[in-house]
């Protein structure tokens, strides 16, 4: 509690106000003339404690208004009042003026009063200590935020660097990431804009990494990754870029280089690079990686662009089983204007009746005699001659074409069955082969049973086959079941053709309703030179037999061939050793005079005109 200072050098006044004030819980302190109050003053522990100080005005030695100025130097904050005869007013108002006392009251002075007095006087006081106590508070504070707001600055900034490394370093390899290779790439561009020079974008495609990871381990992969971004670092020069763009892709920007330098000597280098094997721990791996290049400013003026076109080469180059690098602009450009064009060709070509079928014979290998056709789609191109599917079955697929391609093919091999079989008087056999877009379609067993019932085709007559691929059964198997289950209870059969070169699991064999295995003509190839493919097609020919399905060969070129095929109990068979696809008349021709023929000895019939219309490609 703060104290109250009375001075007052009439002694029975002093102790009457003592008295009044100590009685009214008051902390008071007395001095009987100015010296001992400012003695006292002076011992006070806290002379922030002095609260109010009554002064008489007349006394010996100093005037009230001196004491309470002295009183003031100590204690500034204390409120100091005055007590005073009227005939000192004057005197005592100026001293009020100019600031120096709180109060003054004139002598007498009501106890009411002067308690009233010194009670405000107090919680002036009071509440300017409280004032002060808050603006200390508040500059403490403000201190503590301000240290506080520098400590959070510097955090901001630490963190922000480390995010900053986070974006533009990979964490992994801490090569500069996919963010700063575009950064530097628009940097690199700038400058080869100013000096007139090139630069050289490679984006590397490490092939197979997964299969690293999973069969190694994670551990293993991010180490591996690790060593090949320090060659790869190790590859360049200072101011030239690496980075790895993300999992197993990586970059290079390879700046100044003079305009129409070759980048062989950058790319014998990065082919070195995957010669020796990577050490990790205990193992030695070898890593196969593709590149892609594009050059700034021939194939584009942008990061994005440069990057994404050096990425599209490395694509292409993964696409060819013989080159592991491959030049943006050299053919990749051309290739995909050219597939630009072939896909608004082949729709005119649809519109225009451009395509054909040919027919190539499917033989009875012991009697020799054709017992049907397989139907083979051709393109007439008004300038490239007769293309053969190879060259753009493709875009017929991807362009979705090829539903309507296909219920043409299936609607003109039905109309020409339906002739051949009124001419040669026996049953046939026609095979068409069938696009899993085709099978996959809703309508497609409509299709089919519309081009039977166009054509007049009878079931009992002719066999209506279509070949589909391993490959359909990697997709929605519930679907194909169904397809599939549809069609056979049409009367139509079922075969897989290139058989032995999909990736799917044989269980399709026992679950779906299928008739006819084609072996495909990589293992007819090898058949009298290498005993595995021997072996392979026994084994087929063996399955077959246990699941009581018939065999066709694919692709017989020789006697030799053939004569194998006959041991391993093949039954029918498929090639250039009889006859090659040729056209619908020309195959009218030939099961005429195969039916005429008596070969009941055995000997092939054979197509005296084997050849069919040149291909251009
Ligand atoms: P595929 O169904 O396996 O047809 C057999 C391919 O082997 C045909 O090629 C044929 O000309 C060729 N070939 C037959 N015998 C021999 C031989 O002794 N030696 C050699 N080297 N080749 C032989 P083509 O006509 O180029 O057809 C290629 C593939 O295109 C076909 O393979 C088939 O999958 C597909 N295809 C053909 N026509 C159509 C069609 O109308 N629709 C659909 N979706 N695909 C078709
Ligand atoms: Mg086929
Ligand atoms: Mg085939």
């Amino acid at each position: 509690m703060p104290s109250l200072l009375i001075v007052d050098d009439e002694p029975s006044v002093l102790t009457s106000l003592t008295f009044l004030f100590k009685r009214h819980g008051y902390d008071v302190l007395a001095a009987e003339h100015p010296e001992k109050a400012l003695e006292q003053v002076a011992s006070l522990r806290d002379i922030g404690s002095l609260g109010v100080v009554i002064s008489d005005y007349r006394m010996p030695t100093m005037s009230g208004i001196e004491l309470l100025h002295e009183i003031a130097k100590f204690a500034p904050e204390a409120k100091r009042i005055l007590l005073t005869a009227k005939s000192d007013l004057v005197t005592v108002m100026d001293a009020v003026n100019e600031g120096g006392l709180y109060r003054f009251l004139t002598k007498p002075c009501s106890y009411e009063l002067l308690l009233r007095t010194v009670e405000e006087a107090f919680l002036v006081f009071n509440s300017a200590q409280e004032n002060r106590q808050l603006n200390e508070e508040l500059r403490q504070a403000n201190i503590q935020l301000r240290s506080l707001s520098k400590k959070l600055e510097a955090r901001v900034e630490h963190t922000t660097k480390e995010l900053r490394a986070a974006i533009y370093f990979d964490r992994l390899t801490g090569l500069p990431s996919i963010e700063l290779m575009h950064d530097r790439l628009a940097v690199a561009i700038q400058s080869a804009i100013r000096s007139a020079q090139t630069i050289t974008v490679i984006y590397i495609g490490i092939e197979n990494f997964s299969l690293i990871n999973e069969n190694l381990g994670h551990k293993i992969g991010n180490d591996l990754l690790c060593a090949f971004a320090a060659r790869l670092e190790a590859l360049i020069w200072e101011g030239d870029s690496a980075g790895r763009m993300h999992g197993d892709r990586f970059a290079l920007i390879i700046s100044n280089t003079a305009p129409g330098e070759p980048a062989n000597e950058l790319i014998t280098r990065l082919l070195g690079l995957l010669q020796q094997p990577f050490q990790i721990g205990e193992q030695q791996i070898y890593l196969d990686a593709n590149f892609g290049i594009a050059f700034f400013p021939e194939d584009g003026s942008s990061p994005q662009a440069l990057l994404s076109h050096a990425e599209v080469a490395m694509h292409q180059a993964r696409k060819d089983p013989d080159a592991s690098y491959r030049f943006y602009s050299e053919d990749i450009n051309r290739q995909s204007n050219e597939r630009f064009i072939l896909h608004s060709q082949i729709r005119a070509a649809l519109e225009n009746g451009e395509f054909k079928v040919h027919y190539q014979p499917r033989i009875n290998v012991i009697t020799g005699k054709i017992i049907g056709v397989e139907a083979l789609l051709r393109w007439q191109h008004p300038e490239r001659g007769l293309l053969p599917p190879a060259e753009f079955l493709y875009a017929l697929e991807e362009t979705g074409l090829i539903r309507q391609a296909g219920e043409w093919v299936l609607n003109e091999v039905c109309k020409s069955v339906v002739e051949w079989q009124a001419e040669v008087g026996h049953s046939l056999h026609v095979a068409v082969n069938v696009s899993p877009i085709q099978l996959k379609a809703g309508d497609f067993r409509d299709l089919v049973e519309k081009a039977i019932e166009h054509s007049k085709l009878d079931l009992s007559k002719t066999t209506l086959e279509l070949e589909i691929t391993e490959n359909i059964f990697l997709s929605d198997m519930e679907q194909v079941r169904e397809q599939l289950n549809s069609l056979r209870q049409m009367g139509i059969k079922i075969a897989i053709d290139d058989f032995g070169t999909g990736y799917s699991s044989l269980s399709y064999l026992i679950k779906l309703p299928i008739h006819y295995l084609k072996i495909d003509r990589t293992f007819v190839i090898d058949i009298t030179k290498s005993r595995d493919a021997k072996a392979i097609v026994r084994a087929i020919t063996s399955l077959a037999q246990s699941l009581r399905l018939q065999v066709v060969a694919e692709g017989i070129e020789t006697e030799d061939q053939l004569e194998a095929m006959r041991t391993l109990d093949c039954e029918e068979f498929q090639g250039f050793l009889f006859s090659r696809p040729v056209s619908a008349d020309a195959m009218r021709q030939l099961l005429i005079a195969n039916s005429r023929n008596d070969s009941s000895n055995g000997k092939l019939f054979k197509n005296q005109d084997n050849s069919e219309e040149q291909f251009y490609v």
